[in-house]
């Protein structure tokens, strides 16, 4: 095997032979060839129907051709001027078109630094220290957030690295529970500047809101004087043109971007209100820079990308999502397993687990052993999930009905295999 050959030799140059975590699976992960609409393709000729579609910012499946077609009239022109373009500002109009609480943005180039710069704002804002985030959200990997985080890192201790000092100044909560954050906002609301929530949680498997939580924390936070920042890296232009804000009703103060923002290229933004916005430098004096913010390659990808995404995509992706969670349940329904199927819009997954999942506890109860057998179960037979229970799966545009027929069917043998163990 090609993959298995080429990871021996990344090995040894390549920490664990990957450049992100949770790439690295037993025993060794596929090598990508090329994709393409619904298909990842490894060195060894092997073909996946892809449901981890690079973490997710392929809505549009791979190498939409409206997406290539501008990057390739991009690229001739130059890929990095360090000078402003007019498309930056043609992307961020349409953004703020598109996002309730957005009215001014700055393109960084990953959710990472977005999350990190969207709380340096907040701090500077409230002329406060401390922030809250939920146990088992992931806003990326900087210091701040790095405390009981999902996905790669859930499990795992705090890393080492991050000092102390840093981490003393994030307090973790429990999703969910609206008495935690009381009590914890009684004693505190002097020294907390922000509340930093994925509004439906999604590197933990996927987690939604109870009904009306997100206005308790809209609430909670406007009365105390906290700002609050959707981390919208996941769902930002994936379950609704205006992301979970427009989904769920409520406005933050600030959102995060990520993923499908670039259309497939790097990059990352925050945006929100004016008078927040306007005390980032140089209008202000909270410092955030960087040599490829506001890319052309990316700006060009996401513009090319977000105009694609109309009401229409969103009902269709919506139907596919839906097809695929109800065909799953019924699998599961056949075989007499109490799994639980979460998800919504075009995020699925199954939890291992017989509980309901409202929050990190509940997701840890999920038998990962038993996850990763059907993981590789799936993967030898043609359908490539992300290899975590704590990931999420996604559909795209290009998942046509035979795609998701025979995933159901791939799902189906996976759940017997399950059964026999
Ligand atoms: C992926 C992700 C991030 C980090 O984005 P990167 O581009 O990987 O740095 C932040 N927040 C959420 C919710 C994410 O899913």
């Amino acid at each position: 095997m090609k993959s298995e050959e080429l990871f021996n030799e990344s090995k040894k140059f390549l920490p664990g032979g990957v450049d992100s975590p949770v790439r690295a699976y037993k025993p060794y992960p596929f090598f990508a060839e090329y994709a393409k609409g619904s298909k990842i393709v490894d060195v060894d000729g092997k073909s996946y129907i892809d449901y981890c579609l690079a973490y997710g910012p392929m809505v549009l499946g791979h190498a939409n051709p409206d997406v290539m077609a501008e990057v390739i009239t991009q690229l001739k022109r130059g890929s990095a001027y360090g000078v402003p373009t007019e498309n930056e500002i043609e992307l961020a109009k349409l953004v703020v078109k598109k996002v309730p609480c957005a009215e001014m943005i700055r393109f960084v180039n990953s959710g990472t630094e977005a999350t990190m710069s969207a709380i340096r704002l907040a701090r500077a804002a409230t002329d406060k220290k401390k922030i809250i985030k939920f146990e088992g959200a992931y806003h990326g990997a900087h210091d701040y957030v790095l405390v009981k985080s999902g996905s790669g890192a859930a499990g795992l201790p705090d890393s080492p690295g991050v000092p102390e000092e840093t981490t003393k100044n994030t307090i973790l909560v429990p999703f969910n529970n609206e008495d935690a954050l009381v009590d914890l906002i009684n004693t505190e609301s002097d020294s907390i500047a922000a509340i930093i929530v994925e509004p439906i949680m999604g590197n933990i498997g996927i987690i939604p809101p109870m009904d009306k939580y997100l206005e308790f924390l809209r609430d909670i936070t406007t009365e105390n004087d906290i700002i609050l920042i959707f981390d919208e890296v996941i769902t930002g232009f994936r379950i609704a043109e205006g992301g979970a804000q427009e989904y769920f009703g409520v406005t933050p103060d600030l959102v995060t971007f990520g993923k499908i923002l670039g259309g497939g290229f790097p990059i990352g933004a925050l945006a929100g209100k004016k008078e927040l916005m306007e005390m980032l430098a140089p209008s202000g004096t909270v410092y955030q820079a960087g040599t490829f913010n506001g890319n052309p390659i990316s700006i060009a990808a996401g513009l090319a990308m977000l105009k694609q995404l109309n009401k229409s995509f969103y009902s269709v992706m919506n139907t596919k999502g839906d097809i695929l969670r109800r065909g799953i349940q019924d699998i599961l329904d056949v075989h007499n397993l109490d799994y639980h199927v979460a998800g919504l819009s075009s995020m699925f997954q199954i939890y291992f687990t017989d509980k309901e999942v409202w929050n990190y506890d509940d997701a840890k109860t999920a038998d990962t052993e038993k996850f990763i057998i059907f993981f590789q179960t799936l993967l030898n037979k043609g359908v490539f999930i992300p290899p975590s229970q704590f990931e999420c799966c996604f559909v795209s545009l290009m998942h046509n009905d035979n795609d998701l027929e025979q995933t159901l069917t791939t799902i189906d043998k996976g759940m017997k295999t399950i059964k026999t163990l």
